[in-house]
């Protein structure tokens, strides 16, 4: 099912002051002394499926009334002339963020990643590095946002579910911001992203099954109470992404023709589509790029749809891929997705698992080494790139350093290929 999770509507929202635990060795760095009163946190949040707004008090990762998916309300706006520095980074756009305007910015120097160009059947194309952000992830801009909310509102601690790159990037966060992480992975998860995940001082739980079950294992966590701080769920992480198509503009020096990258729950999709939007509004731009989304075609819901409708959901399974990252059954914002593809005249291309390996080959002959959930950006641009229009520009999501040992061991015999 794409869309709200109706299941999830049993989840009832207490309007209580967050919890804050004590931890061993004290308080950690931002932690806020017991005793003293704040106001309760308020969240920017409207549910898109019932328009209620979201109320005062703990973190709602969805909507307490109708299980709907909360969107930002207001969303994110271009102000450029309230923009920092040049070379800040995610910094850059502070003042635009969701964040009270006393928070402190919670920041690794994410953002301000390269647009380096390369050239491709004869084109210039860019490719815009976001592996080389701090945990080597694209997710650290949503991070950087969600867990500077968390800390100003005074919560100490929060779960998260993820396969790897989203996980140990709320865990780096979590960390700089002093609150307790636990994080649900799957048993597949990557051994160096769990690692990483661990080494941040989270707490990393696995779960027996594919994907989708840490997901469920999750929100009842949260059903009992856990701030669930989901990248997919809570919406403050797209503003965070926004700042990704403001680069973009910035960098270029003119909006893009298209944007190609990798489609999971569709958060890098919608947070781009977010940022051009905002840009267009303010007159920075005068066109939104066409949006090419790749999912792996093992596990391709947001291609069924786009091909077949609806009723292709009901095919669709979560098979086995290199691309583990992108491997999601069930896009919390599928519909939203979905939307913003079309509406901007692009399409969803399913990589087969050979086309990945292919692409990690021809990526990595750039210069570029990327997981394979970044590379199967590949195959999508060069089946689409005679229908682009020019400046194309590639989104690459995760650094290779951290892909599983079997993907490293599969690229040693591919040296002479
Ligand atoms: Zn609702």
């Amino acid at each position: 099912m794409i869309g709200p999770d109706r299941a999830s509507s049993r989840f009832v929202a207490h309007r209580i002051a967050p919890r804050r635990a004590s931890l061993p060795g004290g308080d950690p760095v931002g932690a806020v002394p017991d005793g003293i009163d704040r106001p309760l946190p308020s969240w920017p949040f409207r549910c898109t499926n019932c328009g209620r707004r979201a109320a005062d008090g703990p973190l709602p990762y969805c909507c307490p009334t109708c299980g709907g998916v909360f969107d930002l309300e207001p969303p994110i706006r271009f102000q450029p002339a309230s923009a920092g520095p040049l070379d800040a980074g995610l910094a850059r756009y502070r003042s635009m963020l969701p964040l009270p305007e006393e928070a402190s910015l919670i920041t690794l120097g994410e953002g301000g990643t390269p647009l380096v160009s390369a050239t491709v059947d004869g084109r210039t194309l860019h490719f815009k590095c976001e592996h080389l952000n701090p945990t080597g992830s694209f997710k650290d801009r949503g991070s950087a946002v969600l867990l500077s909310a968390l800390a100003a509102a005074g919560f100490l601690e929060a779960v998260e579910d993820s396969s790897g790159n989203a996980g140990a990037s709320f865990a780096a966060y979590a960390a700089r911001a002093g609150l307790r992480a636990r994080v649900f992975v799957p048993e597949n998860v990557s051994p160096r992203k769990r690692a990483q995940i661990a080494a941040y001082g989270a707490e990393v739980v696995e779960i027996p099954g594919p994907r989708s079950r840490a997901a469920e294992t999750v929100r009842e966590e949260a059903s009992r109470g856990a701030t669930y701080a989901s990248h997919a769920w809570v919406p403050l992480g797209l503003a965070g992404i926004a700042t990704l198509a403001f680069e973009i503009v910035e960098q270029l020096g003119q909006a893009p023709g298209a944007v190609v990258l990798p489609v999971g729950h569709g958060t890098l999709l919608l947070g781009i589509d977010r940022g051009f939007t905002a840009m267009q509004e303010a007159g920075a731009i005068d066109r939104r790029p066409r949006l090419v989304a790749a999912q792996a075609a093992a596990c391709a819901p947001l291609w069924a749809v786009h091909q077949a409708g609806g009723e292709a959901l009901a095919w669709v399974r979560e098979g086995p891929t290199r691309a583990e990252g992108i491997r999601i059954l069930q896009p919390v914002r599928g519909d939203a997705v979905l939307a913003a593809i079309e509406a901007s005249g692009g399409t969803v291309v399913a990589v087969d698992e050979p086309a990945i390996v292919e692409g990690e080959a021809e990526l990595a002959r750039l210069g570029f080494y990327l997981e394979p959930t970044s590379a199967v950006v590949w195959e999508a641009l060069t089946a689409t790139l005679p229908s682009l229009p020019d400046p194309v520009v590639a989104v690459l999501t995760g650094s290779g350093l951290k892909a599983e040992p079997a993907v490293e061991a599969s690229r040693m015999g591919s040296q002479h290929a």
